[in-house]
């Protein structure tokens, strides 16, 4: 374990914005954790935070605390000998590699979720979701530390997932450290293409009647070419992709909103007890409709591209990336009597 003193965080977050952390601990080995958290506590009395890839947070300023950083890898499977595969990846593993390693071996489950940045150990957190699937789909169990308890293992049915939701958002938040995580994946083609930008690209395959049924490869492929076209990438523009949740309304407030607003987009919620009361619209459909899309507030604003994504120019603040987020809440409010709610983790 290495330990740092205020330490550059640039390179931590995928807005790239120019904070420090008071302390800094390094986590190589998973072995080293328990003794990584009891050193950050000790130092800073129980101010601290875990960080994997750091594209889901927002550091509004410098961070008096310490961050752990979790970057120990390690990535198994066993076969079920039922048509299903169990992999195993230890937190720091980088999500787009554990996929590419998946979906290279032919496996199904991951393809649909390629080039999502981050890290594993974050991936259940918020149910990371992305053309028509989520982590929870093939999700099997996880393995972590809670911060006043033994190491333990947690089922699917345990972490709650929901729609960029889980029991470590909830009722676990700051206070369980995820270790590795575990999916069960079939060897069985299973693509999953409903998904309009995906099915639009696979038609012409299926419509000629070739035959050719695209391999879990082809789709994870097709998939990071379809991202890329669509998502600002961090590496060129800062941002942390999605910066609120797409709300999900009662039927009736859904049915009046539409009245007023013909046009808003409403689809269905992908939540495994969906009772056909709840209907979800498009946070970057209200964001664009208060005219917020391409605006500019000095080194921070909306992407040009995508009313959803909050970016940052260089040079600029947490704490203005913050307010900007809050003005929109309160236009958003304001319009359509919607509270956003942020998808990202501001670290206050
Ligand atoms: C360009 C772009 C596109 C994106 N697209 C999507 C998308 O399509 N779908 C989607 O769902 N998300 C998307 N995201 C958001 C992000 O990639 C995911 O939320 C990802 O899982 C975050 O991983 P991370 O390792 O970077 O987490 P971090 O940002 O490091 O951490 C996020 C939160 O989890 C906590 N945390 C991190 N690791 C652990 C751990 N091991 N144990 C306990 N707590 C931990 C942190 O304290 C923090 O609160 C996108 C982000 C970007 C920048």
């Amino acid at each position: 374990m290495k330990i740092y003193k205020n330490h550059d965080l640039s390179r931590y977050n995928t807005f790239g914005l120019g904070v420090k952390s008071a302390y800094f601990l390094e986590v190589e080995q998973e072995d080293d954790l328990p003794r990584a958290i009891e050193t950050a506590d000790e130092l800073t009395q129980g101010n601290f935070m875990f960080l994997g890839g750091g594209s889901n947070v927002l550091f509004c300023g410098d961070y008096k605390g310490a961050v752990i950083h979790l970057a120990f890898g390690g990535l198994e499977f066993h076969e079920t000998g039922r048509n299903q595969i169990l992999v195993e990846a230890g937190a720091g593993v980088s999500w787009h590699d554990l996929v590419t390693y998946t979906t290279q071996n032919g496996w199904w489950g991951l393809e649909n979720l390629a080039m999502i940045p981050g890290s594993v150990g974050a991936a259940p957190i918020q149910n990371i979701g992305a053309y028509g699937v989520e982590q929870g789909d093939c999700f099997e169990s996880l393995s972590g530390i809670p911060l006043n308890g033994p190491p333990c293992t947690y089922s699917k049915k345990i972490c709650d997932f929901g729609y960029r939701n889980s029991i470590f958002k909830q009722e676990l938040k700051n206070n369980f450290v995820i270790t590795r995580v575990r999916y069960l994946l079939e060897t069985q083609p299973n693509p999953r293409l409903d998904y309009q930008d995906l099915k639009l690209r696979f038609a012409e395959a299926f419509g000629k009647g070739t035959g050719h049924q695209p391999s879990s490869n082809e789709i994870a492929n097709a998939v990071a070419d379809i991202r890329r076209s669509k998502l600002p990438d961090p590496a060129l523009i800062g941002n942390a992709g999605s910066f609120f949740k797409n709300p999900i309304l009662t039927k009736e407030q859904a049915e009046s909103l539409k009245n007023l607003h013909p046009n808003m987009p409403l689809f269905a919620p992908k939540t495994e007890n969906d009772t056909g009361s709840e209907s979800k619209t498009s946070a970057a459909w209200l964001i664009e409709q208060c005219g917020w899309k391409g605006h500019r507030r000095g080194a921070v604003g909306v992407s040009e591209t995508h009313a959803l994504v909050l970016v940052h120019y260089g040079d600029g603040k947490g704490e203005d990336l913050w307010q900007l987020a809050q003005d929109i809440r309160s236009s958003v409010r304001m319009e359509f009597g919607i509270d956003l709610e942020p998808e990202v983790n501001p670290v206050l």
